[in-house]
């Protein structure tokens, strides 16, 4: 189809934007030198100084007592749920387009032996609170699962980057409270909730059992996630973490990234939201049939744009965008990903620049007019 292709990576005037995910953006130089430089040890021993200062402050940052390292928020969610779902024949509730329903190969069930009673997400991440209370198993009896936990994602990834409301999670926090169960908050991306809410983090997780998030997505850092809860909740979840695995060693590498993340990378995250915010609107100001944004919803990291799938094809999009022709007047190569069937995910992050964002505009302009003019005839 496109018989000129210029290949983005041999081609040195065509910049490349990529939008696929933030967990693609690399550690900072700052973040580098602090792991060069780390005082470190056998973190199974608990003799990794870097690695305690890290769990002590993002303990700190989400108002919890204490926290635990791990290598990945899947690994994180699936501690939580192997903690707080201790009992066999538990359930737990999650939201129908939530991280750990959809995206965690079902780690729940295969690891934990827990399954999943679903509850419809609104397109704002929330659920319906009397769904919710349905779903809970008053006095199961013994045909029955026991309901043990209720996990909520924030912000909601498939959603849209959306912020739960704060009083919507009071409310949730109080369900469980009543029935005795837990809560978590798979906070991934809890640090671009609190930016977008100007509240601090732990404000956001507030009315929450455990919470974890992620350092190596807007934070920047290479890898690592850090989940947050009780002395005793934590204390447990160090001991299925060597289970399963993630017992490591000179860990105080990565902590000091985790550590420049949390004291660096927290503040700039508005920048992101607003370059997302651009993006939306200059997809918004093209007033397109095809391609269709909603400005009033965009509130983070995370744009979806909404494809009319009867017209253009997800991939055939996501392979124009990426593409520069020798005729196109703007010389990006945009990428995304597609999560859901109607439309692409665009994640900004801290090397997004200003320009690329410009350029990732007019890259998208391009492509939104030409298939506008295609389907006007
Ligand atoms: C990325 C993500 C995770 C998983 O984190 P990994 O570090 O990639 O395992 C969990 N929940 C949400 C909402 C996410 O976006």
């Amino acid at each position: 189809m496109y018989e000129k292709i210029i290949n983005a990576d041999m081609q040195g005037d065509v910049r490349i934007v990529d939008l696929r995910s933030d967990t693609i953006s690399k550690p900072t130089q700052q973040m580098r030198e602090a792991m060069y430089n780390a005082v470190v040890g056998d973190d199974v021993y608990g003799e990794d100084p870097t690695v305690v200062e890290l769990e002590r402050r993002s303990a700190e940052v989400l108002g919890k007592e204490d926290a635990a390292f791990v290598v990945s928020g899947t690994m994180a969610n699936l501690l939580a749920i192997m903690v707080h779902c201790n009992q066999r024949g538990s359930e737990m509730i999650s939201g129908d387009n939530g991280h750990t329903f959809r995206f965690e190969q079902g780690g729940s069930a295969q690891i934990a032996g827990v399954q999943t009673a679903l509850v419809k997400n609104n397109e704002d991440g929330t659920f319906n609170l009397d769904e919710l209370r349905q779903r809970i198993r008053k006095n199961p009896d013994f045909h029955e699962p026991v309901t043990s936990l209720i996990v909520v994602e924030n912000t909601h990834n498939l959603c849209g980057g959306k912020v739960l409301p704060l009083d919507w999670l009071e409310k949730v926090g109080n369900i469980a409270q009543e029935n005795n169960i837990a809560v978590h908050m798979d906070g991934a991306r809890i640090m671009n909730a609190a930016v977008y809410l100007q509240v601090p983090p732990k404000r956001v997780a507030k009315d929450v059992d455990s919470v974890c998030f992620c350092l190596s997505k807007g934070l920047g850092a290479p890898i690592g996630a850090m989940l947050c809860g009780s002395k005793s909740f934590i204390s447990k979840a160090k001991r299925f973490r060597k289970a399963l695995g993630g017992g490591w060693r000179q860990a105080g590498i990565l902590a000091a990234a985790g550590l420049v993340a949390l004291d660096t990378m927290i503040d700039r995250l508005y920048r992101d939201h607003e370059h997302t915010y651009r993006i939306a609107k200059a997809i918004y100001n093209m007033k397109s049939n095809i391609f269709k944004v909603d400005l009033a919803t965009v509130q983070t990291n995370i744009l979806l744009m909404y494809v009319d799938c009867s017209k253009v094809g997800i991939k055939e999009l996501q392979r124009r965008l990426q593409t520069v022709l020798q005729t196109d007047s703007v010389k990006a190569s945009v990428r995304c990903t597609s999560l859901n069937y109607n439309c692409v995910r665009f994640v900004l992050y801290w090397e997004i620049t200003a320009e690329d964002v410009q350029l990732a505009c007019e890259k998208i302009q391009l492509v939104i007019k030409e298939y506008d003019e295609k389907f006007k005839l």
